[in-house]
């Protein structure tokens, strides 16, 4: 039979988080997390020196089997669940759990929903504003046509942003499942131009496909790659817009990791926004967003769905001159795995 770790010590290294053996009121064990978290001398100490937070210490003191919510160990801030379970005879083992990513995690989904309420209430209380009014007799009818008109263009953009949080929601919850489909980048780049091809027209811009490397095959997902590189392009129209050069899809590989590059000669983007940019609302110029039909969720769902390929969306602009927004894919990323 396989033997047991020899001693105590190696038994508390196996945790990433931090673990002690309290006994007889000493420090009898600390793994490494404990010792980082806790000091590196804690090991023999009176658990009154090592353990200063005052709640962590009564219940030390108590030697209860115990499960409380701490903060104040490692940052005036930081949340901890601190475990006692006795073990033996005047053993105790104490663990302590980091809560801080819980808790920023809550904190986001709690953000999310009042943000994607707020969207939603904007256009709503406009068009019940205009419903009512639109029942009054005396309503001219030269007004009653642009209420109809407001009425329909923000009914259009709840629509959005219903749909693009339903794809959200629908990506997030195939995050953990691989996608299998063998397909070809640049097949799927040449269907996104033409896909876009009335949208660029529209706003007088031109689509160029450029195909440095073909057959470049990849296991993904079409339609959610078919969905981020829609995105990109019509991000690039809507804010690089064609005054100062075509917007280019370029698939191509960069060593052995396939990419896709959609660049724009538009405005670009500050450097401050970058990195805030695939959150979800978050909008750099939002008089703008809206206007050209934006919801603050176009860049979060490309996120994701780079995300589920196990790619990496890479960001560079340049105010004034334009932006490139790069995805790339692993170098496995041709194999069914
Ligand atoms: P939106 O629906 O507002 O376009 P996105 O998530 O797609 O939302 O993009 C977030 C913000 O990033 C946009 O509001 C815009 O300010 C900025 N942005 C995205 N793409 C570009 C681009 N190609 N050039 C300049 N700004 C961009």
């Amino acid at each position: 039979m396989p033997s047991l770790p020899d001693t105590v010590d190696d038994l508390l290294e196996a945790f990433d988080q931090p673990v002690l053996v309290v006994r007889a009121g000493r420090v009898a064990a600390a793994n490494k997390a404990a010792r980082a978290l806790l000091g590196s001398a804690i090991v023999d100490r009176d658990i009154r020196v090592a353990m200063r937070q005052p709640q962590a210490l009564a219940a030390l003191l108590a030697g209860k089997k115990t499960d409380i919510e701490i903060a104040g160990i490692g940052g005036a801030e930081r949340p901890w669940t601190l475990s006692v379970r006795p073990i033996g005879d005047d053993n105790l083992l104490v663990r302590l759990h980091d809560r801080g990513e819980a808790i920023a995690a809550e904190r986001m989904r709690v953000d999310f929903v009042a943000n994607a309420s707020h969207e939603l209430r904007t256009p709503l209380a406009t068009i019940s504003g205009y419903a009512e009014t639109l029942g009054d007799d005396d309503v001219p009818d030269e007004l009653r046509k642009k209420f109809a008109t407001t009425i329909g263009t923000e009914s259009a953009r709840m629509l959005r942003i219903i749909e693009d949080l339903m794809s959200l929601s629908r990506i997030e919850a195939d995050r953990f499942r691989q996608p299998r489909e063998s397909i070809m980048l640049d097949r799927i780049a040449k269907i996104a131009g033409q896909q876009i091809a009335p949208l660029a027209e529209r706003r007088a811009c031109r689509i160029v496909v450029e195909i440095e490397q073909d057959q470049v095959a990849i296991v993904g997902d079409s339609a959610q790659l078919l969905q981020a590189f829609d995105n990109l392009l019509s991000n690039a129209i809507r804010y690089g817009g064609g005054e100062r050069g075509p917007i280019t899809l370029t698939v191509g590989k960069d060593g052995l990791r396939p990419f896709v590059r959609i660049t724009d000669c538009g405005r670009g983007i500050a450097a401050e926004h970058l990195p805030r940019l695939t959150e979800r609302f978050y909008r750099v110029d939002e008089a703008r967003s809206r206007g050209s039909g934006g919801t603050g969720l176009g860049l979060a769902i490309v996120k994701h769905i780079v995300e589920r390929h196990r790619a990496v969306l890479d960001i560079r602009s340049n105010p004034g001159i334009g932006s490139k927004f790069t995805i790339l894919f692993p170098p496995e990323s041709g194999r069914l795995s």
